[in-house]
């Protein structure tokens, strides 16, 4: 069990990658947070991983509302009394073209996807420096290494949230904690449904491995990075995506 005794907090973990990743942190043996937006799939989703036979919490947090995500922290170190992984995997698409993206759909893809990685890690920073250890994990994407037609709100979170990976390492490294951002491709979860098939189609053929990736196929890279296997990992930005772009 890599991560023994860890304890994780996963935002957006009532579904997709998130879920998937809250079932094998805790089939690794770490106590998990599940922290998502509505309290009856969190719940669900809790008791899911919680069938691996760990300790579980599941807490209705808001990433873009500062206040929720302060009371997420104080509830897991209330429980717990550290933290050793934050999984910055809450996000949200809201596609347009450049020319009709209206300023609403910009805005929330920013407050989700980008501030709210602020909002969490600055709100378990003091701890991990407290603790001199710690992994802050970042759902990047493709999207934001190559860009994509229809996402200029998703890309520039995406890409932004790289930038936020490579200041952290510099800033919390010499703290012990490490920060690492994940880029998946194409990964079969709900946040695919409003692309079309013969969009999807396209996609999958540029995939050299021929399919959709898993949501498990993310959730354990996020594991190996969580553990103590991963050790001189920091600042690095690990594409997973069955080599869509070369
Ligand atoms: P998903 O199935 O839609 O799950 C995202 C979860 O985040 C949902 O439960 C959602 O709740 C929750 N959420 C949304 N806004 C939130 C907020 N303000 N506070 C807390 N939770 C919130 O998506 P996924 O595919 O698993 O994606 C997970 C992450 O991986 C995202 O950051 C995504 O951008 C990234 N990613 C996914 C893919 C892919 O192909 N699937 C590829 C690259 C990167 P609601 O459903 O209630 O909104």
């Amino acid at each position: 069990m890599r991560l023994k005794d860890k304890v994780a907090i996963i935002t957006g973990a009532a579904s997709g990658i998130g879920l998937a990743t809250a079932r094998i942190f805790a089939s690794e043996g770490a106590r998990v947070v599940l922290a998502d937006l509505d309290p009856a799939r969190t719940e669900a989703a809790r008791q899911a991983a919680a069938a691996a036979g760990a300790e579980t919490l599941a807490l209705r947090v808001d990433v873009t509302d500062r206040q929720s995500v302060e009371a997420m922290v104080s509830a897991t170190l209330t429980q717990w009394g550290r933290i050793d992984c934050l999984v910055n995997n809450a996000g949200i698409t809201k596609d347009a073209r450049l020319v009709k993206m209206t300023e609403q759909q910009f805005d929330s893809v920013m407050s989700v996807n980008l501030k709210g990685v602020f909002n969490c890690t600055q709100a378990v920073a003091p701890t991990m420096i407290g603790q001199g250890s710690g992994v802050i994990l970042i759902a990047s994407s493709v999207v934001g290494l190559y860009g994509n037609f229809g996402q200029t709100n998703y890309a520039a979170t995406k890409a932004g949230v790289i930038g936020f990976t490579k200041t952290w390492a510099r800033e919390l490294g010499p703290k012990g904690v490490r920060t690492v951002a994940v880029c998946p491709g194409f990964i079969a979860t709900p946040i695919l449904d409003t692309i079309p098939d013969a969009v999807m189609e396209k996609m999958v053929e540029k995939v050299p491995l021929g399919r959709l990736g898993q949501p498990e196929e993310i959730a354990r890279v996020y594991a190996f990075l969580a553990s103590d296997d991963a050790s001189y990992i920091n600042g690095a930005v690990i594409e997973v995506s069955g080599g869509i772009m070369m």
